[in-house]
């Protein structure tokens, strides 16, 4: 058959169970709600990538799961409908070796920091990550378009992968997030941490500023410490979800 692409075929049984589980955990903590999604690189091949159809986080089993290439294109043409916005997927492990999992959520509390002046900074501990810095992308700037603010075209993408950089998180103004890690776990758990974060700033600037944040130091010193020990809260919400 012309240009049939080969699937990189499946992954594990606990690779896909994290996989799906992520959707859940992230729905069960108003990260996602209708909308927003997570992705893994495939573990056999750094140019494909398992998204789920378009579909309510919260309703994702194994058999939603669809495999595209890096230009988000399904690898089987009869795959059922992807999302609009799966380009931020695609672009961002084409510019990321190192990123194995993209999360994109409308996370509420994140977006206040994407509309105004206000720096999101590493308030406590547990978001250590945020002291690497917190880009906003702006894609009426960065298009120099109106659109309906979604990631519906590469173009997009590519603008949001470059204004990532190398940071694990950017803010997406009038819109969300996009969260990224070395694996689902650690891009899981940023991204309720984000949220977290979002909040407790907001509560401490309405307490009265100016706000203490973490150093630079003690947000690489967090991270290394809380990350590692990443099976703890995996295990925890885990164990909370119901996998169909
Ligand atoms: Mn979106």
């Amino acid at each position: 058959m012309a240009g049939a692409k080969k699937s990189a075929g499946p992954i594990s049984r606990e690779q896909m169970e994290d996989l799906v589980a992520s959707s859940l955990i992230l729905a069960q903590h108003g990260v996602l709600d209708a909308f927003g999604h997570v992705s893994i690189r495939h573990p056999a091949d750094p140019k494909r990538y398992l998204l789920s159809r378009n579909l309510a986080p919260e309703l994702v089993t194994s058999a939603d799961i669809v495999e595209y290439d890096l230009d988000s294109e399904p690898v089987d043409a009869n795959a059922p409908r992807g999302f609009l916005e799966r380009y931020i997927h695609g672009e961002i492990y084409k510019s990321r070796p190192d990123v194995h999992s993209v999360i994109h959520t409308h996370s509420p509390s994140v977006v206040p920091f994407g509309v105004t002046k206000t720096l999101m900074q590493p308030i406590y501990h547990m978001s250590g990550f945020l002291g690497r810095g917190v880009p906003v992308y702006d894609i009426r700037k960065e298009s120099g378009r109106q659109t309906d603010i979604l990631i519906r075209e590469p173009i997009f993408g590519e603008q949001l992968a470059r204004v990532l950089g190398d940071k694990p998180m950017a803010l997406m103004r009038g819109h969300g997030n996009v969260v990224v890690a070395q694996d689902v776990k650690v891009a899981t758990y940023r991204a309720v941490y984000t949220e977290m974060n979002a909040r407790l700033q907001l509560q401490a600037m309405m307490a009265g500023g100016p706000i203490e944040f973490l150093s630079k130091e003690e947000a690489f010193l967090t991270e290394a410490t809380i990350e590692g020990q990443i099976h703890r809260p995996w295990d925890l919400w885990k164990a909370k979800i119901k996998i169909k």
